[in-house]
């Protein structure tokens, strides 16, 4: 078996209480990568929570028939002799089972590793292995220097540990970079996993790595070049540790991770990776860009004079698929930003069944008639954990949004109550559980909450934070160059010659460009010059992932766009049965695709929104959406011809919908006045007032 489909690595802490709330450095952090794309990282205060959230993963991955590979940067062996002193077994994981015996590690990480380093180091002659604590822990069984060790008999170093400079040794417990205690408290947990999984989870390198979950040691320090070069300006370094190692990991065809997975020393441990770092670094800066567009993308079947609309389209959703890169950012930043993974929920919401009203709580429904209870001392208020449990019987005071304490499963509302004499007294029936709110009856954690291509909403965000969201994986926003081609055109502004026009389309485009949630990249005007115009497309090829050009898209003397990119021998005229409307050149300028829309100004807004827009979409990342029509009554009267699909500037005036007074494709006034589009079928039509027809409002293109 090979390959994994996700990456997980944890930096562990031997902290004895909780991390500091605020993500910080020298806390636990973990990385998720799934099927190669984006690191999830979370931030945990505890060992308990991270291992509470690894062990949820791990469940829901498992279920689903994934393999999974987590790493944890603490040594899973030690010394030759050790194991068979402690345990009388020379297995190694015998002590990860006697280590969980001997530990205790609470919730709150207090835990009890001095008690336990003092055991095994009795084990053994003279005095040590073990040694450094804080002052006050030290004696004869736990001294507080190295050197103050002798006797004991092991060496000091794994094998593994002689191979890297700086590499702390196993034996070390206290002060900056001792991996000692982490190891004594992290393998006591990780001898949890193994006891829940079973037969699931092997320990490289002392099992086979044919499970579907792996656990092996790593050793982040290994790539710390790479970590800090590929540090983000606010990451926290543990963060971009653990991310940059996921990362790594996830980036190794199955074959290469399978070989340094049979690496190692069978009784000692190993890190995960040694010797193998340029394979590792690989990865890394391998562009995560998506890989380009093919040269026939826009290639349409031979021998077809006018293509219909829906054929068109259908092209494209086919042709072409995401071109922007993936990086990770802030979930609070994400608005706008295509999601390029699902995202899951870290966390339940609500997390802790709460109530949804101010009242009192008690166990039990009741039934109906007068009942009197006895008040309970106390109070449970939202942010404040109730600890004692509410006595068999009695009532607490609850405000909204307060987790339910202990003995209590039903909240009645404070207006139905009456209160005196430490009693509380009201009137049934009440329903069991009512004006409750089930843990989880939101989102249950591990649930997707958004899927990949979803364009991240301001409420999206919310979900997210309530969630325990802080970092998505999202695309990188999609760039479009926008081009106006011909002598004719000059700029709003200037002086313009008799027979000059402005240029209306540039800024038409470019606004609904960042409309559609692109990003426009102005390129300016072009002469009808064809040198002019390749070169425009070089800066433009250069600088966006898309060029949208209007204008000597046809097939006459000044039509260079359609010329230039068939000369570059990728590009396609794509006559479609559309009015208004008349050939769209499409092609690839460098590998970039090229949206050739015509000139006039109408024809450009309509073809942009008709095939641009979701074609921009997918590119994106958004996927490929249909823009939402309605099905409303006519109030006009039109006699359509077969053979083209119509669009017709519209808009609705009480309940129907009514159209420009011109169809006249140069008057640009028309557009300002739609608030959408009549689309009208490809074949012969008769409408008249009262008639139902399709309307598309513009902000449907625009979603
Ligand atoms: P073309 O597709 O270049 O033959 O242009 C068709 C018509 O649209 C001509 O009348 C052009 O003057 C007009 N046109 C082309 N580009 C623009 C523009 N950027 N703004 C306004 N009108 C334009
Ligand atoms: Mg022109």
């Amino acid at each position: 078996m090979t390959g994994f489909d996700t990456i997980v690595m944890v930096d562990w802490s031997a902290s004895k209480a909780p991390s500091p709330k605020r993500p910080s450095a020298d806390a636990i952090w973990m990385a998720v990568v799934k099927d190669g794309g984006a690191a999830t990282c979370t931030y945990h205060r505890t060992r308990t929570d991270v291992m509470m959230q690894l062990e949820t993963l791990l469940a829901v991955e498992l279920a689903a028939g994934r393999r999974v590979l987590a790493g944890f940067d603490f040594p899973f062996g030690y010394p030759d002799g050790f194991a068979q002193t402690v345990t009388g077994q020379a297995d190694p994981l015998a002590l990860w089972a006697d280590f969980a015996r001997r530990v205790t590690d609470s919730d709150d990480n207090a835990n009890n590793r001095w008690d336990v380093a003092k055991q095994l180091n009795r084990l053994f002659p003279g005095v040590g292995p073990f040694w450094g604590c804080p002052a006050g822990q030290d004696g004869p069984d736990l001294p507080a220097k190295g050197t103050l060790r002798h006797g004991h008999g092991m060496t000091e170093r794994r094998a593994v540990e002689q191979q890297i400079k700086g590499a702390q040794p196993c034996w070390k417990l206290f002060t900056t970079g001792s991996v000692g205690s982490q190891a004594l408290l992290g393998l006591a947990r990780l001898q949890g996993l193994r006891e829940r999984f079973g037969a699931d989870v092997s320990v490289s390198p002392f099992q086979p790595a044919t499970t579907p979950i792996v656990l092996a040691e790593i050793y982040p320090s290994m790539l710390g070049v790479d970590v800090a070069k590929l540090q983000g300006p606010d990451e926290i370094k543990d963060r971009a540790q653990v991310r940059v190692m996921a990362q790594a990991f996830a980036a190794l065809d199955g074959a290469a991770l399978e070989t340094m997975l049979g690496e190692g020393h069978p009784l000692e441990g190993w890190i995960l990776g040694l010797g193998f770092e340029d394979t590792l670094r690989k990865g890394l800066y391998t562009a995560p860009k998506p890989p380009k567009l093919t040269n026939d993308c826009f290639a349409l079947p031979a021998g077809i004079q006018w293509t219909p609309v829906d054929d068109a389209l259908a092209l494209l959703e086919t042709r072409l698929t995401p071109v922007t890169a993936v990086e990770d950012v802030l979930g609070t930043s994400s608005v706008g930003r295509v999601l390029a993974q699902d995202v899951t929920a870290l966390r339940s919401n609500p997390p802790l069944p709460n109530t949804a009203v101010d009242g009192y709580g008690f166990a039990g429904g009741r039934g109906e008639g007068p009942h009197v209870m006895p008040l309970a001392e106390g109070r449970a208020a939202a942010g404040l954990r109730h600890m004692d449990a509410v006595p068999e019987g009695h009532a607490m005071r609850i405000l909204t949004g307060a987790a339910l304490p202990d003995g209590v499963d039903t909240v009645v509302l404070q207006e139905d109550v009456t209160v005196g004499a430490g009693q509380i007294a009201f009137n049934g029936p009440i329903k069991c559980g009512a004006n409750t709110r089930k843990a989880g009856e939101d989102i249950e954690a591990a649930q997707v909450i958004l899927p990949a291509g979803r364009r991240v909403t301001a409420a999206d965000v919310a979900l997210m934070a309530a969630t325990g969201v802080d970092r998505v994986a999202a695309r990188q926003p999609l760039r479009v160059a926008v081009v106006s081609t011909g002598d004719e055109l000059v700029e709003a502004g200037a002086s313009a010659q008799p027979g000059q026009i402005y240029d209306a389309n540039r800024p038409m485009l470019l606004g609904l460009i960042a409309q559609m949630g692109h990003v426009p990249v102005d390129m300016g005007r072009v002469a009808d010059n064809r040198d002019a115009l390749a070169a425009c497309l070089d800066r433009a090829a250069a600088q966006a992932d898309v060029v949208l050009t209007s204008g000597g898209a046809s097939a006459g003397d000044e039509d260079h766009v359609s010329a230039l990119l068939t000369d570059a021998g990728a590009m396609q005229m794509w006559r479609i049965a559309i009015k208004p409307g008349r050939p769209l050149a499409l092609g690839l300028w460098q590998g970039i695709p090229v949206f050739g829309l015509p000139g006039n100004p109408v024809a450009a807004l309509v073809c942009a929104l008709v095939f641009a827009g979701p074609a921009f979409g997918l590119l994106a990342g958004a996927g490929w959406r249909i823009p939402q029509g309605f099905d409303v009554p006519a109030a006009f009267s039109k006699r359509k011809k077969p053979g083209r699909r119509e669009y017709l500037r519209a808009r609705m005036v009480e309940e129907r919908v009514e159209i420009f007074k011109s169809e006249g494709s140069g008057r640009i006034s028309g557009l300002s006045w739609a608030e959408g589009l009549v689309e009208l079928p490809d074949g012969a039509a008769t409408i008249t007032p009262g008639d139902t027809v399709r309307y598309i409002p513009f902000s449907s293109f625009l979603s």
